[in-house]
């Protein structure tokens, strides 16, 4: 199965991303992934490129995007298929996966929407952080750890972590990103019969519910009502 996952940042793609991955076994990769990845040594130049990006909330050229994306889709753990979060980002990347499976005769299955107020997103986002061991994720007021500093998911101590572009300021452009650059992508995939839209709103495993009965209603269409106009 292949899936795209759409929403804007703090939607939950991530962890809808990693509970498809348990389920059905193949993995996700997400773009922001990739690129923290590389941002980690200092001594790479285009680490450091990157890393200005991402701290400004913008997008990060196609050049680079694609062709790490292309780069991630070639390794054999995709063969079987695999969750894409956070790409495409634009129409152009869109067009540009679309060409990409075309020379390798693979089709995307769905594309889930996540919807969620843009309200909710700043106080979702600045309030977010993980563990740095095993990526579980904690929020100020929604999920702080049961032990104050200490992981429930691993027990590490101390290995809570923050991105950086994780503050009010950044998310604001980021959303503006989003209906601006990423949005657009939406009529792209309803005109192929692909789209599906989930209520982000919702609780985590009512989200998890509906992505799993839009991903085997056979149809190609949405079994939820049709997603609201953006603007
Ligand atoms: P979120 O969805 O919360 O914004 P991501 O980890 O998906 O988090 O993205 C973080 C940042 O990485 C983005 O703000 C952008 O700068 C960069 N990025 C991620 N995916 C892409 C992409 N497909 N194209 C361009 N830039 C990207
Ligand atoms: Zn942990």
């Amino acid at each position: 199965m292949r899936i795209i996952l759409i929403g804007p940042p703090g939607a939950g793609k991530g962890t809808q991303a990693e509970r498809l991955t348990k389920k059905h076994g193949i993995p996700a990769i997400s773009t922001g992934d990739l690129f923290r990845a590389r941002v980690k040594d200092p001594n790479d130049p285009l680490g450091l490129e990157i890393k200005a990006i991402l701290d400004s909330g913008k997008l990060v050229p196609d050049e680079i995007t694609v062709k790490m994306l292309a780069e991630r889709l070639e390794k054999d753990d995709c063969k079987n298929g695999f969750i894409l979060d956070g790409f495409p980002r634009s129409v152009s990347q869109a067009e540009a996966l679309e060409k990409m499976l075309k020379e390798k005769n693979i089709k995307i299955d769905a594309v889930i929407q996540l919807k969620v107020d843009d309200k909710q997103l700043v106080d979702r986002i600045s309030g977010r952080f993980s563990c740095s061991k095993c990526k579980a994720g904690y929020h100020d007021t929604a999920k702080q750890p049961v032990v104050a500093g200490v992981c429930d998911s691993c027990g590490a101590k101390d290995s809570f972590t923050r991105r950086a572009d994780d503050n009010a300021e950044t998310v604001k452009g980021r959303l503006n990103v989003f209906h601006t650059q990423t949005a657009p992508i939406l009529p792209f995939y309803e005109a192929r019969g692909l789209l599906k839209a989930v209520d982000g709103m919702a609780g985590m495993d009512e989200v998890t519910t509906q992505i799993e009965s839009a991903l085997t209603s056979n149809n190609g269409g949405s079994q939820l009502p049709p997603p609201k106009k953006f603007g």
